[in-house]
């Protein structure tokens, strides 16, 4: 572990009310102390952790802004060594000049993710739990922010530990009992073992089934709005995004390209594509748009398939209820405001959910995302509970389960209890990896490689 002391801004590097300069190392307090004077004269080598001190950020001598030193004493910090935070006036200039004076004062510039890698180092957080501050940065709702904290909390770390710490019980009672045959030591019940050894794998493939749950909350589901022109699919658009984006007119086949918008919908988040209106056409710049479109659909897991109400259904309509067929999909009847004409019996043997809507008036809104949740199964996520965020997490998380399956296996078969033991340290090794007890260097840099400066 390196003892070198390290600086970096942990805010944006962008205009802002304040901004924090963050020091960590084992002289985080005396570099912080030669560029920093406090106006009550008091030294931050006198202050006791958690407490700040209001000042002035100076360069040789030369003030550079008036700003709050918060100290925070080892163990009692994020990096588990001792820490100063300055906070400054959050400009661009004014943030990089109080940086480059703790360089000069001796700070050494610190790495993306350094600051969490010591804590990490410094056991104030396992690798689970430090992936996690990763996932609460990048967090774009409600619920993918909560479910990281959890995860940061140490939800998922705890549930593994209660796997790790079952397996462990079994291999220590198998090394035991072949190790001292003399002693008075149970024998090992194959029946019970193999009882116990099954419900660790069923608690590990609930853990895997999380990915999918968490991989929606982290990246979104990515949705395709379709529909034959002029049904109000940019509209649509427009108003779940909450801005224009799309061109909303009232000439059939005006959007020729695919217009893509990420949003947060409540629980979830939408990746959308606004496709060109699909129908038959002889125009040759329309039919690129429509072929786009086509083939959007065939990626797409969500399919919100729009129709206009106050019409019948068109040719159109019908080939483009064929090409959802294999997809989740809602049908959304649009132009819910003006009477209806539309055969809905006939949409019924096609869809699960068929939502009246006006997305000229925004009604409908809440109830497209009930129907949603259905049809992606995703009403569900409980984000209190532990999920897993990432393909580290998933795999070892696999590799464990074959490695209890094959126990379980070699016990079936009468396989000798040696054989059995090494599959069950096996999948102790993953799971340590997992949470990062016993893991290499090169992993940790890969974990901390993704992290930004500062963090
Ligand atoms: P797109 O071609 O499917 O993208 O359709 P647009 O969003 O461009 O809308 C086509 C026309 O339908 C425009 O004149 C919209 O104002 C109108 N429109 C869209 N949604 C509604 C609605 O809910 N009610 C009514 N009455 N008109 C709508």
């Amino acid at each position: 572990m390196n003892n070198t002391t390290i600086a970096a801004i942990s805010t944006a590097r962008a205009s802002a009310g304040i901004s924090v300069i963050r020091i960590s190392g084992d002289e985080a307090i005396m570099i912080a102390n030669k560029i920093f004077q406090s106006k009550s004269g008091k030294q931050l080598s006198e202050m006791k952790g958690y407490t700040c001190a209001l000042g002035y950020a100076l360069s040789n001598g030369e003030l550079i802004d008036e700003c709050i030193a918060t100290v925070f004493r080892a163990p009692h910090s994020y990096t588990g060594e001792d820490v100063v935070e300055i906070s400054c006036h959050g400009g661009v200039y004014v943030t990089t000049r109080v940086l480059r004076a703790l360089y000069d004062a001796g700070a050494q510039a610190a790495q993306a993710g350094e600051f969490t890698k010591r804590a990490f180092l410094n056991g104030k957080l396992d690798l689970i739990e430090a992936e996690s501050v990763m996932d609460i940065i990048s967090s774009r709702s409600k619920a993918s922010s909560r479910a990281a904290l959890n995860v940061k909390e140490g939800a998922l770390s705890k549930r593994i530990n209660q796997i790790k710490d079952e397996l462990m019980d079994r291999a220590a009672h198998l090394n035991a009992w072949a190790d001292y045959p003399e002693e008075d030591i149970p024998a090992v019940e194959n029946t019970a073992l193999i009882d116990a050894l099954k419900v660790s794998q069923i608690q590990l493939e609930q853990i895997v089934r999380s990915y999918d749950n968490g991989r929606i909350l982290k990246d979104g589901i990515d949705t395709v709005i379709a529909g034959r022109p002029n049904v109000g699919k940019s509209t649509l658009m427009n108003l779940l995004a909450g801005f224009d984006k799309s061109i909303v007119t009232s000439v059939a086949g005006t959007t020729r390209d695919i217009v893509e918008e990420s949003v947060a919908l409540d629980d979830l988040v939408l990746n959308l594509s606004d496709t060109a209106g699909i129908r038959e056409t002889g125009d040759v710049i329309e039919s690129i748009g429509v072929d786009k479109a086509r083939s959007k659909l065939q990626s797409a897991s969500l399919i919100l398939c729009v129709f206009d109400s106050s019409g019948s259904l068109t040719e159109d309509d019908l080939s483009i209820i064929k090409m959802v067929e294999d997809t989740p999909a809602v049908a959304i009847l649009n132009k819910s405001d003006l009477p209806s004409l539309i055969d809905k019996e006939r949409l019924k043997e096609h869809f699960t959910e068929i939502i009246p809507m006006s997305a000229k008036n925004a009604d409908g809104v809440n109830e497209l995302i009930e129907a949603i949740k259905k049809v992606c199964a995703v009403g569900n996520i409980d984000s209190s509970n532990a999920l897993i965020y990432n393909e580290r997490q998933r795999s070892l998380t696999m590799k464990t389960i074959s490695c209890v399956k094959e126990a379980i296996e070699a016990l079936d078969m009468g396989f000798t209890l040696d054989a059995v033991t090494v599959l069950i340290e096996e999948a102790i090794g993953y799971l340590c990896e997992l949470t990062g007890e016993r893991v290499t260097d090169e992993v940790i840099d890969k974990v901390f490689h993704q992290f930004c400066v500062g963090k």
